[in-house]
């Protein structure tokens, strides 16, 4: 059976980019930008003053002794004249420096009379000006390829006048439900049946990513059908499939999938939850067989599909970063497998981060993936946890808050 790291290491080439598109900038928010992307203008585009006070030539300036206040400087006003010799320019925040003058003066530093200005504190040659193209200059590589678009960016790309952007495209991927006992969540409850909840909790860890899910029809415990929707889902740029795995059934999820024109590359993975993971190609689509089980397919979306669609998104890092936690209760478990577990975390006083496993780690459980925060890793062959040991964990979304301020 194949590890975690030997999976993704087969099953990360195979997710490759479907392509680009250029968004408007707001709609390229959280995408990975496809190519490099030039700065067009200077950045300060002109020099300015960083604080609101009077632009000065300093040489020939002395403490106390007055100077005219010859005209303003203000962002967005009129641009200014050249300063005139032995004088000073009132001049605000943003405000284009006049020609001649090389300092500004803060106005906490001026006593002002109607015409005149005295400075009793005089600052270094050049002091409170930005400079035109001390941060980025015109022609320069303003944004590199594989940049995620954070609020950070696309301010950038705004500053820069970027109005759209290129980026990965979103891949569409077949979300494909198996199971003779599931049925629609609008169906009327039959004895016997459960609502398709993995078609839906697949679906929203696809928009979590950016990725757009195309929920198909249920479909039988029956290997033609399973081929016919195979094929219907191949249009797609992935294929999610769940059930049918488990070793009862695999022969015909297998076989449904050869039928349809998919190489299976492997099946099973030595990991808990998520063990009967089933991989293949057809052309250029991914195709996984995910468990039924609703935290078996959750957890193997986490761990699989995410880092590949990560990739087919363009993102240069689609492996997650572990975070340390320390494990706030003993805990024993059955050694053999890693072990992906359940837990919610809490920042402890002594800044570590506390996690707790979820009482129910039941693959078949849907409540008790409400509320995770992470999945700590339980290496296989160590059987017990002590309260306080470190481990590794994979963090699901945002670090939980808190309803205290954290700063005083
Ligand atoms: P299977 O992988 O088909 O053996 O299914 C394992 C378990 O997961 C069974 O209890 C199924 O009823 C359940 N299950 C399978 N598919 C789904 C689904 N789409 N939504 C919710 N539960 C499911
Ligand atoms: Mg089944």
């Amino acid at each position: 059976m194949k590890s975690v790291g030997e999976a993704l290491r087969e099953l990360l080439p195979c997710f490759e980019p479907v392509g680009v598109v250029r968004l408007p900038l707001l709609s390229a928010v959280g995408c990975v930008l496809a190519e490099d992307v030039l700065a067009g203008v200077d950045l300060p585009a002109f020099d300015n003053s960083a604080m609101d006070g009077y632009a000065v030539r300093l040489q020939g300036l002395t403490l106390g002794s007055a100077v005219p206040v010859d005209g303003e400087s203000r962002a967005g006003g009129p641009l200014p004249p050249p300063l005139r010799v032995g004088s000073a320019m009132r001049i605000f925040t943003g405000a284009p420096m006049p020609a001649g003058a090389d300092t500004v003066v803060i106005q906490e530093h001026a006593q002002r009379t109607a015409s005149d200005v005295a400075f009793d504190d005089l600052p270094p040659l050049g002091a409170n000006i930005r400079r035109r193209a001390s941060d980025m200059r015109s022609g320069s590589i303003a944004l590199h390829a594989g940049s995620r678009l954070q609020p950070g960016e696309i301010g950038l790309l705004a500053a820069q006048g970027h109005s759209s952007v290129p980026v990965y495209r979103a891949p569409r991927v077949a979300v494909l439900s198996t199971g003779d006992e599931l049925r629609d969540i609008d169906d009327q409850a039959a004895p016997g049946t459960i609502v398709n909840s993995n078609a839906y909790a697949l679906s929203a860890q696809l928009i979590a990513l950016g990725a757009v899910p195309w929920m198909l029809p249920i479909v039988a415990d029956q290997r033609e059908a399973i081929a016919a929707a195979i094929r219907t889902a191949l249009t797609a740029n992935v294929v999610l499939c769940t059930g049918g795995v488990s070793v009862g059934e695999y022969d015909l999820v297998a076989r449904a999938f050869e039928d349809a024109g998919v190489k299976v590359l492997f099946w099973k993975v030595a990991i808990k939850p998520g063990k009967p993971l089933l991989f293949g190609m057809a052309g250029r689509v991914p195709v996984l067989g995910l468990p039924g089980n609703p935290v078996s397919a959750m957890v193997a979306f986490e761990l699989f599909a995410k880092p590949g669609l990560l990739r087919m998104l363009g993102d240069p890092t689609p492996y997650p970063s572990l975070i340390e936690v320390e494990i706030a209760h003993d805990h024993r478990h059955a050694t053999g497998r890693i072990e992906f577990a359940r837990a919610t975390l809490q920042s402890s006083t002594n800044g570590s981060l506390l996690a707790r496993l979820h009482p129910l780690q039941g693959s078949g459980s849907v409540p008790s993936m409400v509320g995770v925060d992470a999945l700590v890793v339980l290496e296989a062959n160590i059987e017990h946890f002590p309260t306080g040991t470190r481990l590794q964990a994979l963090l699901l979304h945002r670090m939980p808050g808190r309803t205290d301020p954290p700063f005083k």
